[in-house]
């Protein structure tokens, strides 16, 4: 029998994505808004809290289990921001453009470039699941000033990884997914799930 997961999320990257790694685990991933259930608030200051609150609204709302992540890009020399807010950090409805010249601009004359991508995943089996399963991981690079790189989203023209002399967005999407802060948490994650009776004897 295939045990039912909520993605609490309608991004169809993700749900790709998630698909894909799930597929040996006899796990059928359902979109949330497949549901009916629509996105949960976001209010909270930490990646792994955040995406708790959306897994448990995900399985409140569905009585499955569900699974939520949260990331974003934490600076050093702005005290980690924009972190939880990375997605709007030039406003509400700014886009990678916006934030990356607003991060930039903040960073004019800085010496410290410093920063780290954050992926929280979380599962929780059922509401109010006391145990749920959580993975925390951190990508390190720093910021430079001019973009280089076609591949990636986000923050990655500019996230350079002095060990491999790139930014994120140099990197082919195959290596990213390896490598990146999603990419680690993902692996943490399966091997989590495939020590967990839940879902390894679904
Ligand atoms: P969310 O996890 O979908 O809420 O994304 C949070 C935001 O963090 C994104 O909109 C990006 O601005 C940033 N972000 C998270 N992961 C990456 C990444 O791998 N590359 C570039 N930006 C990222």
């Amino acid at each position: 029998m295939s045990q039912r997961l909520v993605l609490a999320s309608n991004n169809a990257g993700k749900l790709r994505e998630f698909s894909q790694l799930f597929k040996p685990f006899a796990i059928e991933l359902i979109p949330q808004g497949q549901l009916g259930i629509s996105a949960a608030e976001e209010p909270f200051d930490r990646f792994i809290d955040n995406a708790l609150a959306k897994a448990r609204h995900a399985t409140r709302i569905s009585g499955l289990p569900a699974i939520a992540d949260d990331s974003g890009i934490c600076v050093d020399a702005l005290g980690g921001a924009p972190g939880v807010r990375s997605a709007r950090f030039a406003g509400e409805h700014g886009s990678d453009t916006d934030n990356n010249q607003k991060l930039l601009s903040l960073l004019a004359g800085e010496v410290n470039r410093g920063a780290h991508y954050v992926c929280a995943l979380v599962v929780v089996r059922e509401a109010d699941d006391p145990n749920p399963i959580i993975v925390e991981t951190r990508w390190n690079g720093q910021i430079i000033d001019e973009a280089r790189g076609q591949h990636g989203f986000g923050y990655d023209p500019y996230f350079y990884l002095p060990e491999l002399q790139m930014t994120a967005a140099e990197l082919s999407p195959e290596r990213k997914n390896v490598i990146s802060h999603r990419g680690q948490a993902l692996a943490q994650l399966m091997e989590q799930l495939e020590k967990d009776p839940f879902f390894s004897e679904a």
